[in-house]
């Protein structure tokens, strides 16, 4: 056994330090203080993924300006029970980040989340009818009822002055607006978490990769690599969660994972233009979300964002898709090849035949000149230049796709929770709505792996991190207060006024 090298003892492994592996780690020592729980992450440092701030929009998705949660029905009506899901799930990230910042557990909140306002963007009669017709449902639910419509131009350039400060046309537009929007840094939330873990007792191991899983009895051998010194070592543990992003598909390929045989995966990336220039940064403090073109899917929605990372300011508008053979933004070139098995090749030709649309669009994409990207940034700032937007690639997004009632589906773009083995092994596929909802898809997690200590669990996990059944049983003036308590632990103050920027259309 001299190449795997010595082997240790752990009561839970999480292979991967992004958010989802920490807020897993966090609840379970919470939950089992006496459990020793290692993680491990083949990069320096851990959340530089998908989770570092600069590979995703950083958008804390409440549901408050995302179209997609809020389907239209064909009464014309809309469905808001998504939005309101996605909403509760958010109150479940803020109560559970709250509770660890007032017993000091965290570091500075300020240094993870902050206050900038939700907008919605309708345009055209329809999209403005739409928008309406969304705040109407909408704004009597108490998660919802701060949320403001207009279609007057001038509330709209004070509201939003590099988008409609002196705007031609006459195209009907109308805009919805939460002061209660937030941007999270979900990079830094993660390793503030992991230092959480690190102080009850839990390890994690940086430039560790794990080569392979495997079954071995009751127990789950992971094989792990040091990156530095190229020394090998098995960890044996009752328990695997695999929150390897990108990586978490060929892990559970290396474990025979029965569950998972016939799923592929195909990486996309997410490309945004980004300025730094302040007076443009000044013109436009909010994250403003519109709709997606007809029969793209939900991750090509464009938004103008205001993002605040290690303390400054820019604006980031997209996403636009690229493509790259990787699964994760330092993964390797054979990642898409290497994926690909016999079970599974038919599961990726079927995605592409049933789903046209999207391969269509990705073509679109991939082929586009930055001019046509800034005739997209033009949609909503109609003033802009190219020579002050750079075009930057965020993260990779693995689409995993499978074979449903006949047809190859993507569920990339919703998440699905895998487990095998009894519930021994959990692990996260696919990536939306993605790290804003980390605490209740962990608790999903953990209700799936632990069913039979979920009694015992159940009263300390509601009072760190509501289920959302346990939130729906709150009134609508208990849910207010804690979620008022919350965002004051916080810091969060709502951003109520936008003071218009003189000269704010040259951009
Ligand atoms: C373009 C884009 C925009 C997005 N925008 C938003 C947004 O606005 N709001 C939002 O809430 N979500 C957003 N998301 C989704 C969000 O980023 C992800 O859902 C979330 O970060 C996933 O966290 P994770 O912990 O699963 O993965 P990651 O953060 O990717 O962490 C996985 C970790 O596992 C490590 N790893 C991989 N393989 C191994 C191995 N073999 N051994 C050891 N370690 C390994 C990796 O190095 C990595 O650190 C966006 C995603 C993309 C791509």
């Amino acid at each position: 056994m001299a190449r795997s090298g010595p082997s240790e003892d752990w009561d839970v492994v999480l292979i991967g330090g992004g958010i989802m592996s920490a807020t897993l780690g966090v609840l379970l020592s919470e939950v089992q203080p006496d459990w020793r729980i290692a993680v491990v992450e083949r990069l320096d440092e851990a959340g530089l993924e998908s989770s570092h701030a600069w590979n995703n929009a950083g958008t804390g998705h409440a549901g408050l300006c995302e179209f997609n949660y809020t389907p239209r029905r064909p009464d014309g009506t809309v469905d808001v029970s998504s939005a309101v899901r996605i909403g509760e799930q958010f109150v479940a990230s803020l109560l559970f980040w709250a509770r660890l910042v007032e017993r000091g557990a965290l570091g500075l909140p300020e240094a993870f989340i902050r206050s900038i306002p939700h907008l919605g963007l309708g345009r055209g009669t329809d999209g403005v009818a739409y928008l309406r017709a969304r705040w109407e449902a909408l704004r009597d639910h108490p998660l919802f009822s701060d949320q403001e419509f207009s279609a007057d131009p001038d509330v709209l350039a004070g509201w939003l002055p590099l988008m409609f400060h002196g705007r031609a046309g006459n195209e009907p537009v109308a805009v919805t607006r939460s002061a209660q929007g937030t941007d999270v840094d979900f990079g830094v939330l993660t390793r503030q978490l992991l230092s959480a873990l690190d102080r009850r007792g839990g390890v994690v191991h940086t430039r560790q990769e794990v080569t392979s899983l495997r079954r071995d009895g009751e127990s789950w051998v992971v094989r792990v690599r040091d990156r530095r010194t190229g020394s090998r070592r098995r960890l044996r543990t009752p328990y695997v969660f695999v929150g390897a992003g990108g990586g978490t598909l060929p892990l559970l390929q290396s474990a025979r994972v029965p569950e998972i045989r016939r799923y592929s995966a195909f990486p996309i990336s997410g490309q945004f233009l980004r300025t730094d220039r302040p007076e443009l940064v000044a013109a436009h403090r909010g994250k403003v979300y519109g709709h997606a073109a007809p029969g793209t899917p939900p991750i090509s929605v464009p938004h103008l964002d205001l993002r605040v990372v290690d303390g400054r300011e820019a604006l980031l508008f997209g996403p636009f898709a690229a493509f790259s053979p990787r699964f994760l933004t330092r993964g390797r070139l054979t990642d898409l090849l290497r994926s690909v098995r016999p079970s599974n090749l038919p599961v990726l030709l079927a995605a592409a035949r049933d789903n046209r649309s999207l391969v269509a669009y990705l073509l679109r994409q991939v082929t586009q000149s930055p001019a046509a990207r800034m005739a997209a940034l033009r949609r909503f700032v109609p003033s802009a230049r190219a020579d002050g937007w750079t075009l930057m690639t965020a993260g990779q997004r693995v689409q995993v796709l499978k074979k449903t009632g006949g047809r190859g589906t993507l569920v990339g773009f919703g998440t699905e929770i895998v487990t095998s083995a009894g519930g021994s092994l959990a692990a996260l596929l696919g990536a939306s709505p993605g790290a804003s909802t980390a605490v209740s898809t962990m608790l999903d997690v953990l209700a799936a792996s632990f069913p039979e200590r979920m009694p015992e669990w159940t009263e300390r996990l509601d009072r760190l991190a509501p289920s959302t059944q346990a939130m729906r049983q709150f009134d609508p003036d208990r849910l207010r207060d804690a979620v008022t308590q919350a965002r004051r632990v916080l810091g969060l103050v709502p951003v109520q006024t936008t003071v218009h920027q003189k000269g704010a259309a040259a951009s």
